[in-house]
């Protein structure tokens, strides 16, 4: 579960105070799929930034899966993230000179876990995703589409409970917007992820159960009418 209380961020561009997100209050429960949307600089990335420990607020609380961000120190935010978040962003960002299965490794890398114990988790994943006959292959040598299988392989490495996407079909076209959502719809309903993804688009936000809408450093969410 994902839950932010009172939550503020304030970007200082010189002298001025410029207020991003003003006193966002949401809850998102484990297994929903929600989709944040909203006008261009609304503050929909530094939202999904401020959830998964990326960036700090300026003031108010992020809870995730019980855990309050604010009472963590640096290192123990940085575990939290490696293995409770898995990201997914707009332009991928494989690492362009690493095979596929090295790019999907490396949250496992990171946490200082081996990867022989995983072996079997990682092939499942790459069966998941479709790419069994690429793990060779590097980022270059794969379709967009296929690079943000990639990307989304890497996000279920270290089998986190939430996965937050950042416009993940943002850079395709729309039979492989298709075919990456139904991959996050399936992540979503089999094996019970909790994912958050921005989007522009409302055909990707049909694919999930929830739409937040965030203006003028507002939330708007439909379920529960405007806070
Ligand atoms: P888009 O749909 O274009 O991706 P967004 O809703 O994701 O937009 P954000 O990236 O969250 O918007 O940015 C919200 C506002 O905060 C913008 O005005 C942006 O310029 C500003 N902003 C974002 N990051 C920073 C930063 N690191 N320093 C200063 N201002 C920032
Ligand atoms: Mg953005």
């Amino acid at each position: 579960m994902i839950e932010t209380e009172k939550l503020y961020k304030t970007y200082q561009l010189g002298e001025v105070a410029v207020e991003v997100l003003k006193d966002i209050n949401l809850t998102i429960h484990q297994g929903e799929f929600v989709t944040i949307m909203g006008p261009s600089g609304s503050g929909k990335s530094t939202l999904l930034y401020l959830v998964g420990g990326l960036d700090q607020p300026t003031a108010g609380t992020i809870r995730l899966g019980g855990t309050l961000l604010s009472g963590l120190s640096d290192k123990e935010q940085s575990i939290m993230r490696r293995r409770q978040v898995g990201f997914v962003f707009q332009f991928y960002n494989l690492v362009p000179n690493l095979t596929v299965e090295d790019n999907i490794l490396l949250p496992l890398l990171l946490d200082g876990k081996k990867v022989k114990p995983h072996r079997e988790r990682l092939e499942n994943i790459m069966e998941t995703v479709e790419l069994s006959d690429r793990k060779d292959h590097t980022p270059r040598e794969l379709s967009g589409g296929q690079q943000q299988r990639v990307a989304i392989a890497r996000a279920l490495m270290n089998d986190p409970e939430v996965i937050l996407a950042d416009e993940p079909t943002g850079n395709l076209d729309s039979r492989t917007t298709e075919e990456v959502m139904l991959l996050l719809s399936k992540i979503n309903r089999e094996q019970g992820k909790t994912i958050v993804q921005v989007s522009h688009s409302v055909e990707t936000a049909a694919y999930g159960n929830r739409i937040i809408q965030v203006k003028d450093g507002k939330v708007w969410d439909e379920n529960e009418g405007n806070d």
